[in-house]
């Protein structure tokens, strides 16, 4: 039996939800790359039940008996904070926020219809101290999404995964050869990820509409550069970043 959520956030919170990077899709980025370093990221993904697994086959990518999705990655994973947080209240709001955070507490990576387990497995984790399950909060969920506009941004959301499935396919297989895609293949779980490939930049400009190559590329080199050190400490994936748009030659 489904356990309904009641949830709505709470004002100038943002402490578990927007750490330093989050999710973005291929039909995103022609809005948001000049807020975002981006990247693209692996992960592994065990289906719950039968259910689940027909989901995953919509959405994610088959690869050696595993389900993979691939999600380009808004901003520097070792931070906590988002780079669009100020004074604890994000700076980017309607159309322009990016479809997962308008999903929150949610996650696109499970079907509608099995949204309680992303609760019960977020509680027991990441959001554990999450105030925004109070018991007077608004019922959203009951076996369903009882919020339209949630409901709207979670099929556009998956719309979107789907859509870009067949291109991080690709990316994903192009790195057949790279010892981090073996290392992650042989383990259990994990998380990979790369820089958007320079073989790949024309391909996804064209894709996601970006008329002009070269102020994307200028515009993600400033950000890699800006989001480069933190604590003192070099993110490796934004040097590999900024080494391939060098091949670029912009
Ligand atoms: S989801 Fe939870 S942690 Fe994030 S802003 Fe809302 S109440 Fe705060
Ligand atoms: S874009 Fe806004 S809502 Fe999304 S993680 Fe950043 S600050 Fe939070």
């Amino acid at each position: 039996m489904n356990k309904p959520i009641k949830f709505q956030c709470v004002t100038d919170c943002s402490s578990i939800c927007c750490g330093g990077a989050t999710i973005l899709t291929l039909k995103e980025i022609v809005k948001l790359f000049k807020f975002f370093p981006i990247t693209l990221g692996f992960r592994k993904i065990q289906p719950f039940n039968a259910e689940h697994r027909v989901y995953l086959d919509d959405i994610s990518i088959k690869y050696r008996g595993f389900y993979i999705t691939g999600d380009f990655i808004g901003g520097n994973r070792l931070k906590t904070r988002c780079r669009l947080l100020k004074n604890s209240l994000c700076t980017i709001h309607n159309q322009l926020k990016p479809l997962q955070c308008r999903i929150i507490p949610f996650s696109v990576t499970f079907p509608e219809v099995l949204q309680d387990l992303v609760i019960v497995d977020k509680k027991g984790g990441a959001f554990r101290e999450c105030k925004g399950f109070y018991a007077d909060a608004p019922l959203i969920w009951d076996g369903q999404f009882i919020d339209k506009s949630l409901k709207e941004n979670f099929d556009i959301l998956k719309e979107y995964l789907m859509f870009q499935r067949d291109i991080v396919e690709k990316i994903f297989i192009s790195l057949e050869g790279n010892s981090l895609f073996k290392k992650f293949i042989q383990t259990g779980d994990g998380f990979f990820e790369v820089p958007i490939l320079p073989e790949f930049v024309d391909e996804i400009c064209s894709i996601t509409g970006i008329l002009d190559r070269v102020e994307f590329l200028r515009a993600q080199k400033s950000l890699f550069v800006k989001e480069l050190t933190f604590r003192g400490m070099k993110n490796s994936l934004f040097i590999d970043a900024l080494n391939t748009i060098e091949q670029l030659r912009i």
